[in-house]
């Protein structure tokens, strides 16, 4: 007898039948005498329908109650889910996070779990039920409703498949699981029956959105082996785990196209110490992420002077346009520019450790589609470029052509 957890996003539990078929699937796995904690989501749309409505009352609303609204979505979804069991004849008991257990800090709308304690789980696992768990919330050791920030769903069920010990985290979504590319973008993409979380991360950082980073962070620091896998249809997944020998064979596991950079320059900056610190420190204490730097080198005659780029997600590049020109004076930059048309191109794969030539395959790859190279980053398993926003697709073909075949 395994005990598994069960996660269904926003879409998978989206109507009533969707969540018939949750009900179906839980009661296939029950009929094989696995013990079942099934973790949901909101209805997919009814977070966003919530804080639209409060943002119709107030511009800035208390967080607090921002996390008592938000809660009601996932409760909706568990009570749906316990009746659509019961009515297949399924003994299943709903629970919010504070009843299972999910203790977090107090910071409202984005709290982090500090431990759980799953009693209630257990006991009711033991009498035989269907534990359903509203995922994305939580309580303070004070008793204050908290939500784990957006896509939170996701480290509801990672964390208690830690805590509970589970045998299988299986993660339910609109996708079969994690492609080598988008297979929207690239016809040829193909499903990786399993991928190391270090990749998984790398490849979410690069615009693969599958699942919320944080999850995934926390999968890894607990060694939880998950599964991400479709609930449209019975297709095996794709399952996340710590890296293994064998994995290092294949070059590159995934190329992802990243549209949501922006670039910011600075031109004729003067090359002395402290000014990169002053730049990113300010950047920093706005809350901006900063994701790629580039820095020439110096320039000029009498006193020398460089340009300095970075890359900015696309709705913070207004806010750190200002910011920067707001350090003019100080600094003594001559310009800034910003540039919106921009994306970051990535290749991921713990391969790149042991092969060498992989960059210049890249960048050969692009100068043969005679695409431009903005700015270069690395890291032990991925590289990243900038090149124009409109060569993207092509791009991306191009280099999974290249490393991963036409298939
Ligand atoms: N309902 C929450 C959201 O939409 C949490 C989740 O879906 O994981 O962000
Ligand atoms: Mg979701």
């Amino acid at each position: 007898m395994a005990l598994i957890v069960q996660k269904f996003g926003g879409t998978s539990v989206g109507n009533t039948d969707r969540i018939k078929n949750v009900a179906r699937r839980v009661a296939k796995y029950r009929a094989n005498g696995d013990q079942l904690v099934v973790v949901v989501s909101a209805m997919s749309g009814v977070t966003d329908g919530l804080i639209r409505m409060a943002a119709e009352l107030m511009p800035l609303p208390s967080e607090r109650e921002m996390d008592m609204l938000l809660a009601t979505g996932e409760q909706t979804t568990i009570a749906l889910a316990a009746m659509a069991l019961h009515a297949l004849g399924i003994p299943a008991v709903s629970l919010t996070g504070a009843q299972a257990g999910i203790v977090t800090d107090g910071v409202h709308t984005k709290a982090k779990i500090k431990n759980i304690t799953p009693k209630q789980v257990h006991a009711l696992l033991d009498s035989g039920n269907v534990v359903i768990v509203a995922g994305f919330q939580g309580q303070t050791s004070e008793g204050a409703i908290t939500t784990l920030g957006r896509g939170g769903s996701d480290l509801t069920a990672i964390a208690l498949a830690a805590a509970l010990k589970a045998d299988l985290c299986q993660i339910y979504t609109d996708v079969d699981g994690v492609y080598t590319a988008d297979p929207r973008l690239v016809p040829g993409a193909i499903k990786l029956a399993e991928i190391s979380y270090d990749e998984m991360l790398e490849l979410a950082s690069s615009g693969a959105k599958v699942m919320q980073s944080r999850s995934v962070e926390f999968a890894k620091k607990f060694k939880v082996v998950f599964e991400v896998r479709s609930s449209l249809n019975d297709n095996p997944g794709t399952i996340v785990k710590e890296e293994t020998a064998n994995m290092e064979d294949v070059v590159i596991r995934g190329v992802s196209f990243d549209k949501n950079q922006a670039k910011v320059s600075l031109i004729g900056v003067p090359d002395k110490p402290g000014i990169a610190a002053k730049v990113f420190k300010s950047l920093a204490e706005a809350s901006i992420n900063v994701d790629m730097i580039v820095q020439n080198i110096s320039h000029g005659s009498g006193m020398p002077a460089t340009d300095l780029s970075f890359t900015v997600d696309k709705p913070d590049l207004l806010k750190a346009t200002q910011v920067i020109a707001s350090l003019r004076q100080e600094i003594g930059f001559a310009e800034v520019l910003s540039d919106e048309k921009i994306g970051k191109l990535s290749i991921v794969g713990v391969g790149m450790r042991s092969h060498s030539g992989v960059a210049a395959k890249m960048f050969e790859t692009l100068a043969r589609e005679a695409i431009n190279i903005d700015m270069i980053s690395t890291s032990e398993i991925k590289i990243s470029v900038v090149i124009d926003l409109v060569k993207g697709e092509l791009a991306t073909r191009a280099v999974h052509a290249a490393f991963l075949g036409p298939h």
